[in-house]
């Protein structure tokens, strides 16, 4: 069966009126979809009996379920969603002040393979629907305490999104729509390893979101150690970020996972230097987020904190606009495709 969250609204209209509904009874159930949340036909009171029976016939409201929440004590929410095929991906939840941004996947694990990364293990099993992408979304609003709201949305998950972007955009067009979740555009971020071709038609996209890049080096050699199948040169990669967003008056964001002595060195940083420091465009330092297993087989380590603010300094002494992320929710899986890692251990698979 079919989840109203992965039908359009035109799809939803033709199936309500097939059923003897009119056209504002579809808005009716899409607003109950998106903006109460609800997850059976039942709770959509001022929806008839009849037909509410009639589409619950043949659809199901959401694919997915919550399958395990992981608090932090800092706040941090860690959701495990099972799909209708009994795949699991993770959102996160991460409450800074007033602002509550939630990480989402766009793909059961990652085709990509960064060698510091969980996600990447075990390769991509396969691509998120549109509604399954949303639905993470409506898990996570649903967990929010009283007087929070979601602000803003990164797709910083398990998955590549350029390599899903037939089901990332219209899952973003609905989360952008007023009457869908109704998030800004320039609330949502899509983080993504460097696909220039990719790039270009998620930037065509309207309304514009937010880009940002995980380069972690200037340098080709480097770069593809790190992340071996995203192969375009790094020139490439930064022409197709700024092509779009630099017109539109838009700063790119670059992500550096830092990893002691591969690309947190003096001449990493030159690099960089040499490559972004003419560009508008903030540089995120990233300090590795140890993986068990990846430390010890491929000896990655986290650089100390003294290193990472070396490397912030000869950064911004070239120019460059610099932030470091603190490391949020550190006391349980931290970074994403973690948790499902733990999970699949757990499951033995
Ligand atoms: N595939 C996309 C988006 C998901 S990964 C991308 O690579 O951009 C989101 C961010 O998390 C990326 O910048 C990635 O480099 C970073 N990341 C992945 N594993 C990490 C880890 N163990 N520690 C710190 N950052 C990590
Ligand atoms: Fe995939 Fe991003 Fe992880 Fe690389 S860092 S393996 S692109 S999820």
């Amino acid at each position: 069966m079919r989840a109203l969250t992965e039908v359009t609204d035109a799809e939803l209209q033709a199936a309500v009126t097939a059923r003897g509904g009119q056209a504002f009874q579809a808005r009716q159930v899409a607003h109950w979809v998106w903006k109460h949340g609800v997850v059976d036909f039942a709770a959509m009171r001022n929806v008839p009996q009849r037909l509410r029976e009639a589409l619950a016939a043949d659809f199901t409201v959401r694919g997915a379920a919550l399958a395990k929440a992981d608090d932090a004590d800092d706040g941090t929410q860690k959701l495990l969603a099972r799909l209708a095929d009994g795949e699991t991906v993770e959102c996160v939840i991460i409450p800074d002040g007033d602002r509550t941004t939630l990480c989402v996947s766009s793909q059961v694990g990652c085709p990509v393979a960064c060698v510091f990364c969980a996600s990447g293990m075990f390769g991509v099993r396969r691509n998120l629907t549109a509604g399954e992408i949303v639905e993470q979304v409506l898990l996570a609003r649903s967990r929010l305490p009283d007087g929070r709201q979601l602000t803003n949305l990164v797709v910083m998950g398990m998955g590549e999104p350029m390599l899903n972007l037939d089901a990332l955009l219209p899952a973003l067009q609905r989360i952008h729509d007023p009457h869908g979740i109704g998030m800004g555009a320039r609330r949502i971020t899509v983080s993504t390893s460097g696909y220039p071709r990719q790039m270009e038609r998620f930037a065509a996209a309207d309304p514009s979101y937010n880009l940002a890049v995980s380069l972690h080096t200037a340098d080709d050699t480097l770069r593809k150690q790190l992340v071996p199948t995203a192969s375009a040169p790094v020139r490439e990669i930064v022409a197709a970020a700024h092509r779009y967003f630099g017109q539109k008056g838009r700063e790119v964001t670059y992500e550096v996972v830092l990893l002691e002595g591969r690309n947190d060195r003096p001449q990493d940083a030159q690099a960089l230097v040499e490559t972004l420091g003419a560009l508008p465009c903030t540089v995120n330092l990233i300090p590795w987020n140890p993986v068990e297993e990846l430390a010890r087989d491929r000896g990655l380590r986290r650089p100390s904190s003294p290193r990472v603010d070396a490397f912030a300094e000869a950064l911004r002494q070239g120019g460059l606009k610099v932030t470091v992320r603190r490391q949020r929710g550190a006391d349980r899986s931290a970074a994403c495709g973690q948790l499902r890692l733990r999970h699949l251990d757990a499951a033995g698979g």
